[in-house]
């Protein structure tokens, strides 16, 4: 296996699957296997979940809602999605536990780093809910924050997108795909992987990220142990 640690970031709107709002179960299902694929392999693994699903602080201004009343709203929407997925690992077989940006101890631990260590060292899969728990920030960097945190190796952003292009591909037909590349080629070509504030902790921490397509059965074990799918950004 080539990695020991990760840090996987899935998107809320991943979540959806077909539909328009909210959780598929059916992408739930799917991604619960996969995930325990890769930890019955002995990957130690710390999942970072988003919540554009259900909110996002953006959207909040349209709603006249206050924007950082809106970004709590999003954070609460990923602890909506880290239970569902926690309860999903669960019916497979697996540990986990969930740790959160915001006190909510009746469903899920504060963050502590060290104990957030000691449950992948148990083999227990930590969900980070809620983000870090302050307006004005991404689940990406949660993602990027707490990958570093932890020491993980790679950060493993699961998109919907099969790896990084020269353009849109969803507009651009002609756009190519990056097979690696480097955080200044991205910083330079303006291209999008994560917001700025997550990628550059990424780049000055010199913590990997590749960006993969999610949604293919097979690939996040196919990653890590060792195919090159995707795009690294290093
Ligand atoms: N959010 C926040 N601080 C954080 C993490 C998330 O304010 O540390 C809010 C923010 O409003 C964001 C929403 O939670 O829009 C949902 O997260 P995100 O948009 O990153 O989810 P994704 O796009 O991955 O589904």
């Amino acid at each position: 296996m080539k990695y020991k640690r990760v840090l996987l970031k899935l998107s809320g709107e991943a979540l959806m699957g077909e539909k328009q709002f909210g959780i598929d179960s059916h992408r739930l299902q799917t991604y619960a296997s996969e995930i325990k694929t890769v930890h019955d392999a002995g990957l130690e693994l710390a999942i970072v979940i988003g919540g554009g699903n259900i909110f996002r602080g953006v959207d909040s201004n349209d709603l006249g809602i206050d924007r950082v009343q809106g970004d709590y709203m999003g954070m609460l929407a990923t602890v909506m999605n880290a239970m569902a997925l926690q309860s999903t690992l669960e019916q497979h077989g697996l540990y986990t536990r969930l740790m959160a940006g915001l006190n909510m101890e009746q469903v899920c631990e504060p963050f502590i780093r060290r104990r957030a260590m000691r449950h992948m060292e148990k083999k227990r899969i930590v969900i980070f809910g809620a983000g870090i728990g302050n307006p004005y920030f991404t689940t990406d960097s949660t993602a990027s924050l707490r990958a570093i945190e932890i020491e993980a190796d790679v950060v493993l952003k699961g998109t919907r997108v099969d790896g990084v292009y020269s353009a849109d591909p969803e507009k651009e037909p002609d756009a190519t795909k990056y097979s690696t590349i480097s955080f200044q080629e991205v910083l330079d070509k303006g291209l999008n992987v994560m917001d700025k504030t997550a990628f550059t902790l990424c780049q000055e921490n010199e913590l990997p990220i590749i960006v993969f397509d999610m949604n293919k059965e097979g690939n996040l074990n196919k990653l890590i142990n060792g195919e090159e799918l995707g795009t690294l950004i290093s």
